[in-house]
């Protein structure tokens, strides 16, 4: 259903970032339309043929020509509720979040500081307390989730990411987040909101009557534990479709 188109995409050293920015140099030509890959002219033809699309993009300046390219399309074929999505973002601006909210896009914000946090911060010094910007992304309205990028080149533990959003800290404990956001809009971010990247709200992402009954019972509340004890919430049950798949009292 989901058709994801990856680009720019590199396990440590490389972060991605000198990859990014050597293609952001020799790829993009705002003369020429943007972003002039032959992917790109793929997106074309999704458009119309109302596909989902979903782009990897850090860097302001490679957000900045995705998002070129993607209004030029949507003159042509308007995208709204295609749930195009870029991913990644760590520098968004602002004005781009609008450009996207105008468009009927949505972000999916990838958590990959959990781990190379500080690479990051080597990288990009002070800008790397703000990537990517959470709370301005929450503040902006727009439809968001997480995304792990691939656990090649993070982490996935969902209690893991959460106590990096609410705190701040990535594994080890050092602060690498300043736009840290609250516990319940990260915890929306993380399930009912994922629900929409895979067309799936009616059926994931909450526990209402008719939908799926895939859940956990966690060992205490994440809402009222200590912020830093929320890397250390366990399951004691899970399960899948309404069925028992996980037993930490049996599993013993
Ligand atoms: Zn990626």
């Amino acid at each position: 259903m989901i058709t994801a188109i990856i680009l720019y995409c590199l396990p440590p050293p490389e972060s991605g970032y000198r990859l990014n920015q050597i293609l952001t140099k020799t790829q993009y030509d705002p003369d020429r339309g943007g972003y002039n890959l032959s992917l790109v002219r793929d997106w074309r033809r999704r458009a119309p043929a109302r596909l989902p699309l979903h782009v990897h993009t850090t860097l302001e300046a490679s957000i900045e020509g995705f998002l070129d390219t993607i209004e030029k399309i949507d003159k042509e074929y308007p995208i709204r509720n295609l749930r195009w999505t870029l991913i990644h973002l760590d520098q968004i601006t602002p004005s781009q979040i609008e450009r996207m909210k105008k468009l009927g896009m949505y972000t999916a914000m990838h958590t990959r500081p959990t781990i190379m946090g500080g690479i990051f911060n080597e990288i990009h010094g002070e800008r790397s307390y703000s990537m990517p910007p959470l709370k301005m992304v929450q503040d902006s309205g727009i439809t968001w989730g997480f995304g792990t990028d691939t656990t090649v080149v993070n982490q996935f533990r969902p209690f893991t990411t959460l106590y990096w959003v609410v705190t701040g800290k990535m594994v080890g404990g050092t602060q690498v987040l300043r736009q840290t956001i609250s516990r319940e809009d990260a915890l929306t971010a993380h399930t009912r909101k994922n629900a929409y990247f895979h067309f799936q709200e009616n059926n994931l992402g909450s526990i209402q009557p008719g939908k799926l009954a895939d859940l956990v019972v966690l060992d205490r509340d994440y809402l009222t534990v200590p912020a830093d004890q929320i890397k250390d919430i366990k399951p004691t049950m899970t399960m899948v479709g309404g069925k028992i798949v996980y037993d930490a009292a049996e599993a013993r």
